[in-house]
């Protein structure tokens, strides 16, 4: 791709084809819907907001910052929806952004197997060492492999217990009211760490498989977490799941810059669901 003329102002199709060049919408998963949801492909894009979560309140924000396009992790229309009404909590929001002029464009499933994508991020905050795909995108794809996949493997710059990694990923990540919780022995050594940024329940066997000391993810359940435990799995972290993507922001921004010479915010408002989090309870051995 050429480099921008800083004598033109990149228009929405311009952004858009610099993500599609990094996040190739044939990567998405076949359930997924990537790509521009909302925007005239010509009207001129001066900034960029970018978000993990298209809500009311980050649409708010970029009303704020005075963006042109946002730049959302998880899509806005996943399912079918025969209405935008604005009476209703998304077709509300489709509303606000066409009324504002603001175009959203949508990297999801794409960008977590992207190579830098959403768990090289995470892999990087808790300062995992030579990260490999948890889940290859090419299976058998081996260290001259394009690196693609889901998840990260990688190794702790020193080993060091549960206990101490839960709470390093809790300083590390960026803080939410659900922190960061763990299942197994607190006082377990932990050298090797599978991550993945969002819902990686599905990658549980893929971590036990690996043969990791810990796995980091967000949304994990009591049964398949007890039975993963039992079996002799990987430890397990649960983090918030806005705080496991909200690192990929950190990489997106700096490349829409270079790239395309747009101004480029990043939110780190909070738009993980659980607000209020207490414990009475000492770590259980
Ligand atoms: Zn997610």
């Amino acid at each position: 791709m050429s480099a921008p003329d800083p004598t033109t102002t990149p228009t929405v199709a311009d952004v858009v084809a610099t993500l599609d060049a990094r996040y190739p919408p044939s990567w998405a998963e076949s359930w997924d819907r990537v790509g521009l949801v909302l925007g005239e492909p010509e009207a001129p894009v001066r900034r960029v907001l970018c978000v993990v979560d298209c809500v009311p309140e980050t649409v708010a924000q970029a009303r704020e910052v005075g963006a042109d396009l946002i730049v959302a992790h998880h899509p806005l229309l996943l399912r079918g929806v025969s209405s935008v009404a604005p009476t209703t909590y998304k077709g509300r929001i489709v509303h606000q952004l066409i009324k504002a002029d603001i175009a959203l464009f949508v990297a999801h499933t794409n960008a977590d197997v992207a190579n830098p994508g959403v768990s090289d991020a995470l892999a990087a905050r808790l300062g995992l060492l030579d990260p490999r795909p948890l889940r290859p995108a090419t299976p058998g794809d081996g260290p001259d492999g394009d690196g693609r996949g889901t998840g990260r493997i990688g190794r702790l710059p020193a080993p060091m217990t549960l206990a101490e990694l839960t709470h390093h990923a809790a300083v590390a990540l960026p803080p939410t009211a659900w922190g960061v919780r763990a299942a197994g022995r607190p006082d377990r050594v932990i050298s090797t760490v599978a991550v993945c940024g969002g819902a990686g329940d599905p990658f549980l066997a893929d971590a036990s498989a690996a043969g990791v000391d810990a796995y980091l993810t967000a949304d994990l359940r009591h049964h398949p977490v007890s039975e993963h435990i039992a079996s002799g799995g990987p430890a397990l972290l649960d983090a918030a799941h806005w705080a496991t993507e909200r690192p990929w922001l950190d990489d997106l921004a700096p490349h829409l810059r270079a790239a395309c010479g747009v101004e480029v915010v990043v939110s780190d408002l909070d738009t993980d669901p659980w607000t209020v989090h207490d414990s009475l309870k000492e770590p259980r051995s």
